[in-house]
């Protein structure tokens, strides 16, 4: 019963900055890893964060014993559908290594 899901949304933390963040694969092929802040944005922090390399995710329950997921909120999706709105994850801290 413990073993991890490959679908639904996981708390986790930032290898990088140690910051909270939700992780969940996307896609059929689970060839995207969304990682999100747990912070909700406004709408107005929604069009903000909004840029052409940084997503904007919708964090919504399919039922009320159902995993947290993840999908794009990106227009014509409602900014203000009455999920939390999670802006991609951007790492205060600075990589100590480039690649
Ligand atoms: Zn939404
Ligand atoms: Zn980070």
């Amino acid at each position: 019963m413990s073993r991890p899901r490959a679908t639904g949304a996981a708390t986790t933390r930032c290898p990088t900055c140690a910051a909270p963040v939700l992780v969940q694969w996307v896609g059929h092929t689970a060839a995207l890893k969304a990682v999100v802040d747990l912070t909700p944005l406004t709408p107005a922090q929604q069009t903000a964060a909004r840029e052409p390399n940084r997503l904007v995710w919708c964090r919504f329950q399919a039922g009320p014993h159902s995993p947290p997921r993840l999908r794009w909120a990106t227009p014509p999706h409602p900014p203000d559908c009455g999920h939390p709105h999670l802006a991609e994850h951007r790492c205060t801290a600075e990589p100590t290594t480039l690649f």
